[in-house]
């Protein structure tokens, strides 16, 4: 018998390609490997509904029944220590040895850490595991006072929840404004403005001095410009770092990120890298990117899946991505950063927008607050290879946008590049 894929990691990307390859018709062992204890969860529910609910549970990404009737080998608290590539096998802590014929990196992202004296207090968490969400549910129902360190899709997500909840929240945000990373200047004072408004204190250009705590657990944060700002829980929430110390201890090709071809190959061609920890040249920005998202994560392991069945074509998915936080459905397609000209449809008081966000003639992408057509639209305008110029927009419907996305594929210009 072969010794069949094994993947590493049962995130969203390890579950989805041994899906895949079952889908595919894979015939041979398929060994899903995960350092977690439990059945493989959805995570997006982790920063939101499942702190706020003390009953709440986690969320399988599939039932029990799954992995069984489709010949998945789920194996739950293993931690590799080592891969040989040569011999195409892997160390398994505590013991014992795993052969592949292909293997398939899907060991995801882990947390920044604050290298400050008292960040290792009790009560100071970061969100990741379900394992953190249950500390962080736990005791958020004890706790008057939060403070979020870091204002990114984490720390926002929490803020608005706990807030929600009724806890005092202050959110510190080391950039002059919120969400750096993942939205524009305009969805990103639209949040903050909302946000305030719930009550939630937002201090921008502002990080933590240093920690004060009692018996051990955490009471209070200096902030950076000398306020003492009382906390019985601190939720870091300041990026997350690629977990590739597996990769590059096998001499692997490491950068930003497993560093992978088109079709998701490492620089050993039998072994794959998806999701968070995979580092490839994106179609859409022609540069190399790391992308942390459910969907990157799903559409590059169908890919990895078709790879190995011999069958794998470029990687060539949109890129998108959502958030709710508070009353906004953040939507957002396309990667918008170098944008020159902005095009808004909608209206931000009514908390219904979107910006259409254009590099010359080029359509970047979009972010929707509760426009969750502009972001349909968006997608399929992006998966056709189609761009509205900025008058199209301004002057046009999604009912003529629709019409012209048409126009271009019966013309066979699906692939053309925008
Ligand atoms: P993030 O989006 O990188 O945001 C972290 C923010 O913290 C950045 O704005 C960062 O500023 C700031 N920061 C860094 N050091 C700081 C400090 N010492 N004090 C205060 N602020 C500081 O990362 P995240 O929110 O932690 O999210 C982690 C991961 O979870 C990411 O992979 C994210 O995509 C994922 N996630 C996604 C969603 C979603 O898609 N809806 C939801 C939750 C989590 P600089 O950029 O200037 O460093």
């Amino acid at each position: 018998m072969k010794n069949g894929v094994v993947i590493i990691g049962a995130g969203h990307a390890g579950v989805q390609a041994a899906a895949s390859l079952r889908e595919l018709g894979y015939d041979q062992p398929v060994i899903l490997l995960s350092d977690e204890p439990e059945l493989p969860y959805h995570k997006p529910p982790l920063s939101k509904m499942f702190i706020k609910d003390a009953e709440g549970k986690a969320q399988p990404l599939r039932g029990e029944a799954f992995y069984a009737g489709s010949a998945i080998d789920f194996r739950p608290g293993v931690r590799i220590e080592r891969i040989d590539v040569c011999r195409r096998s892997l160390e398994v802590a505590g013991g014992g040895v795993t052969n592949f014929d292909n293997l398939i990196l899907a060991t995801g992202s882990r947390p920044r850490t604050l290298a400050l004296p008292g960040a290792d207090l009790s009560g100071v968490l970061s969100l990741r595991s379900l394992a953190d969400a249950r500390l962080i549910r736990d005791l958020s129902a004890q706790s008057e006072d939060v403070v979020i360190l870091g204002g990114g899709f984490i720390g926002l997500e929490i803020a608005a929840t706990l807030r929600a909840g009724g806890r005092t929240v202050s959110v510190l945000e080391a950039a002059d404004r919120l969400l750096g990373r993942a939205v524009g200047p305009m969805v990103a004072a639209h949040v903050r403005r909302r946000l305030e408004a719930t009550g939630a204190r937002i201090l921008l250009g502002t990080t933590v001095a240093s920690f004060e705590g009692k018996n051990g657990h955490v009471s209070a944060i200096i902030t950076s410009s000398g306020e003492r700002l009382p906390a019985r829980m601190v939720v870091v929430g300041i990026g997350a770092l690629p977990n590739v110390e597996l990769a590059q201890a096998a001499g692997l090709t490491v950068g930003n990120g497993i560093h992978v071809d088109h079709q998701m190959r490492s620089s050993a061609q039998e072994i794959l890298a998806i999701g968070d920890v995979a580092s490839y040249h994106h179609w859409f920005t022609g540069s190399r990117v790391r992308l942390e998202s459910v969907q990157n994560a799903t559409d590059q392991a169908r890919l990895a899946a078709r790879t190995i069945m011999g069958q794998g074509d470029a990687f060539s998915a949109v890129p998108w991505f959502w958030s709710d936080i508070d009353d906004m459905k953040l939507q957002m397609v396309g990667l918008t950063a170098g944008g020159d000209s902005h095009v808004l449809l909608g209206s931000l008081p009514d908390n219904k927008f979107s910006i259409y966000h254009f590099a010359g003639q080029r359509l970047l992408g979009i972010e929707s607050v509760n426009r969750p057509s502009d972001h349909i639209l968006g997608r399929k305008m992006l998966a056709a290879r189609f761009s509205p110029t900025p008058r199209m927009v301004i002057e046009g419907s999604n009912t003529s946008l629709n019409t012209a996305i048409a126009d271009h594929l019966k013309q066979g210009r699906a692939g053309a590049v925008l």
